[in-house]
């Protein structure tokens, strides 16, 4: 099945809905039957069938077909948030007195998933350096059910070796949990290289325009039924119908957004890791990057992420250079059509000192979004807002 197949076509039946080349947002929370036969059928059947939009909506079921076949999954779940998609993976697979091994810096309410929530129904966790396998492998107890990975991780973009790591896991019975957000179903497929589940905030790159908060979860028939009967649908986190029609416009050129981005982003880049008033630049794409040989293997393009710090990075200096920014706009969250600019400082108290934690991202870190924009007008209003920030050159 060829890409512009899945983006353009899978799962939608036209003739079902007189020819509409665009499917019906089916906003129904309920579903009727001409027998009491075809109503216990669809109950027996309530991950397949439309029953109740809760567990299954066939507006959602489109969007489930097309995500799976991009990740080359057997089955896929659409969340109402890729944090509930993560939530409903991580309960779904564990229990009191287990264990789960995490990298050392996820997606902070994959940290607080872990630290404040499910450690109070007695699930432990440790956090490793999964930049090293082997680290991995020294933490794991003989409680260890889960392993959860994001790679490139959160702000600084480390990777893990997903198929090492799932080789060690499925030596032990251990399950894997892969974030693929930032590379996108485009970009790298966590699957094949071994891993168990593979979750999106479909709220990035999938959705694409800033414009809805989704999330979904692929894996094998019997991990996602396994999710299905329990976390999808007692906590009952899923996305309303009109939700999955803006992920499946979003779909129809995620393909042109992930080109786009995968050209521009890396000139962005290069402008930033050869300017005199920039410290240090985190992308995973540039070509002296220390991992260099892993983002070959795994990843198939650059994504729009990337972060950098000023040289002298006073908070007062990143503000400068935040708040001179045109084009880029400040605000949380990336993969939209528009390029973002998010200084961590946005989240400490104003004059903090910018202390430094073990296993964080460093506080002074400035993160881009890079969106559809030309990259010359990007690196314009790059170039005047670091001179702007007055950051020593
Ligand atoms: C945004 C994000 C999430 C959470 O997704 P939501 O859709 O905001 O709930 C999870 N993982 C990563 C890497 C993210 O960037």
């Amino acid at each position: 099945m060829d890409l512009d197949w899945i983006l353009n076509h899978l799962g939608e039946e036209r003739q079902r809905y007189f020819g509409a080349v665009v499917p019906p947002v089916l906003q129904s929370s309920i579903f009727t039957f001409p027998t009491v036969a075809a109503m216990r059928e669809a109950a027996l059947h309530e991950m397949d069938a439309p029953l109740y939009t809760r567990g299954n909506n066939p507006t959602v079921q489109i969007l489930r077909r097309k995500l799976a076949a991009l990740e080359g999954a057997e089955e896929c779940l659409v969340f109402a948030s890729g944090a509930a998609a993560i939530a409903a993976a991580v309960v779904a697979c564990t229990g009191a007195g287990d264990h789960v091994v995490c990298v050392q810096k996820p997606y902070s309410w994959t940290r607080a998933l872990l630290t404040d929530l499910l450690a109070r129904f007695g699930v432990a966790h440790s956090f490793v350096d999964a930049v090293d396998t082997a680290q991995v492998e020294a933490a794991l107890w003989p409680e260890t059910r889960l392993i959860v990975l994001e790679s490139p991780n959160s702000l600084t973009y480390e990777l893990q070796d997903l198929e090492a790591i799932a080789a060690l896991a499925r030596r032990r019975g251990i399950l894997t949990l892969c974030d693929n957000s930032h590379a996108s179903p485009l970009n790298q497929s966590p699957l094949a290289l071994g891993i168990d589940l593979v979750a999106h905030s479909a709220t990035k790159y999938i959705g694409g325009h800033s414009d809805v908060v989704a999330g979904a979860l692929c894996g094998t028939r019997a991990l996602i039924e396994r999710v299905f009967r329990g976390p999808f649908m007692t906590l009952g986190a899923v996305p309303s119908p009109h939700d999955a029609a803006l992920l499946l416009r979003g779909l129809r050129t995620l393909k042109l957004r992930m080109q786009r981005i995968a050209e521009t982003t890396p000139r962005v880049a290069a402008f930033l890791a050869a300017h005199a008033r920039v410290a240090r630049v985190w992308y995973p794409y540039q070509p002296d990057h220390p991992q260099r040989a892993l983002v070959e293997k795994q990843l198939r393009a650059p994504s729009g992420l990337l972060s950098f710090t000023l040289k002298a990075a006073d908070g007062a200096a990143i503000e400068r250079f935040c708040n001179a920014l045109r084009r880029f706009l400040l605000a949380v969250s990336w993969g939209g059509y528009e390029s973002l600019v998010c200084p961590l400082v946005a989240f400490l108290p104003e004059g903090a000192p910018l202390q430094h934690k073990l296993g964080r991202a460093p506080p002074e870190l400035i993160r881009l979004s890079i969106g559809l924009e030309d990259s010359d007008v990007l690196i314009a209003d790059l170039e005047q807002a670091l001179r702007a920030s007055g950051a020593p050159a």
